[in-house]
């Protein structure tokens, strides 16, 4: 990632925790966090460090990142944490399993009284506006029951309302981006012309990082909104499609099918299921404007940041199948003679 770090002036420079670095969303704005030069500081549990993840810290660390083990739901090692490190800005990424954990990192943050802006771990929708079935719901619950607490604690808060991370939505996967997107068939939801926002996950991290010391975010909801990423499942289906130069069947899933997807209460699974109805049903992320005094738009805060197009997107994932697809030949080659007509979608049984 490129970064520009003229644009926050060092005074800015705030000391930054961020907990849940090692996690999927926690690398990009520990990445951001590095990259605009902010004292960084990486809150890792201790005892849950796997090769891969000792990889990611080390290389952290060799960005000038401190490593501080601990755990949040820890009240007097976060007390210690935050006043010996004289930490500033708190960005909390913790997983949905765990996100009732931040009560007691709130509470560290109320004794210390020296946090200047607190991100809790939302990183997705506007959790009071949206309205997932379950089991998606509890979790929004969860979100919902740290958003008043930090709203009645009186820290400085601002909550990240990115959307969806730029991939193909599948309906049963929490971190769509490791994957490509389907080469055998697309399964596209309802009609599959609800409109739904992608956001690169280093645009998130850049653009998490610009926003914490925005006195224009403080104590709102800040929502990513890039109008050149608001696709629906159809339109993303084509952009796919053109990019690897050949159609692929759609079938479609209902919303019977996704509730019943939620239903069968598999965790992640279904909780990713009954977002991607609300997503995509319901139209959780189109449904609502931003014009009350709680939420400000990226797009309006920084006109001038561009984000990361999806086509662009989308063109990391063609290494990914380009022997399965392409038989390792140029896709340009395999576009130029498969240009057939779309299926019609059929209903999944
Ligand atoms: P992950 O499960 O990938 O990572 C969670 C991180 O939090 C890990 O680093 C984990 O550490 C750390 N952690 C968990 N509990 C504690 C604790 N008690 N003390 C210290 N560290 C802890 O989470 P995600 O990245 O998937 O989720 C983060 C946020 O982003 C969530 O709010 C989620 O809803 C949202 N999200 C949004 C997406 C989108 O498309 N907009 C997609 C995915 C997530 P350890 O390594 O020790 O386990």
């Amino acid at each position: 990632m490129t970064v520009s770090t003229a644009t926050i002036p060092s005074a800015t420079k705030g000391r930054i925790l961020v907990i849940g670095a090692t996690g999927f969303m926690g690398q990009f704005v520990t990445k951001a966090s590095l990259a605009f030069e902010h004292p960084t500081y990486l809150l890792v549990r201790p005892g849950h460090i796997t090769p891969s993840k000792a990889l990611l810290v080390k290389s952290f660390q060799d960005k000038g990142a401190t490593l501080i083990h601990g755990v949040v739901n820890d009240k007097d090692q976060m007390e210690k944490i935050l006043k010996e490190n004289e930490i500033e800005i708190v960005i909390s990424l913790v997983g949905g399993g765990n996100l009732l954990d931040q009560i007691t990192l709130i509470e560290a943050m109320k004794s210390v009284k020296t946090i200047k802006r607190f991100l809790p771990s939302e990183f997705g929708h506007d959790v009071d506006r949206a309205d997932p079935v379950e089991p998606g719901l509890t979790m929004y619950k969860e979100k919902r029951v740290i958003r008043r607490m930090v709203e009645e604690s009186g820290i400085p808060f601002t909550n990240i309302c990115c959307n969806s991370i730029a991939a193909w939505p599948y309906h049963d996967n929490c971190h769509p981006s490791k994957l490509p997107p389907p080469i055998d068939q697309f399964q596209i939801y309802g009609d599959g012309n609800i409109k739904a926002y992608f956001v690169d996950g280093d645009d998130i991290g850049r653009l998490t990082i610009k926003a914490v010391h925005d006195v224009r975010t403080l104590n709102k909801n800040v929502h990513f909104r890039p109008s050149v990423n608001c696709y629906s499942i159809n339109e993303l289906a084509s952009l796919w499609e053109k990019k690897i130069g050949r159609t692929i069947p759609r079938v479609t899933l209902s919303e019977d099918d996704l509730l019943a997807a939620a239903a069968e209460n598999c965790i992640p699974e279904s909780v990713v299921a009954s977002f991607t109805h609300d997503i995509f049903i319901n139209g959780c992320q189109v449904n609502f404007s931003t014009n009350s005094p709680n939420d400000v738009e990226i797009g309006t805060l920084y006109p001038d940041e561009k984000f990361r197009c999806l086509e662009d997107c989308f063109e990391d994932f063609v290494p990914m199948i380009r022997d399965k697809i392409l038989g390792g030949s140029d896709n340009n080659e395999i576009a130029k003679t498969n240009n057939k007509s779309l299926p019609e979608a059929v209903p999944i049984i």
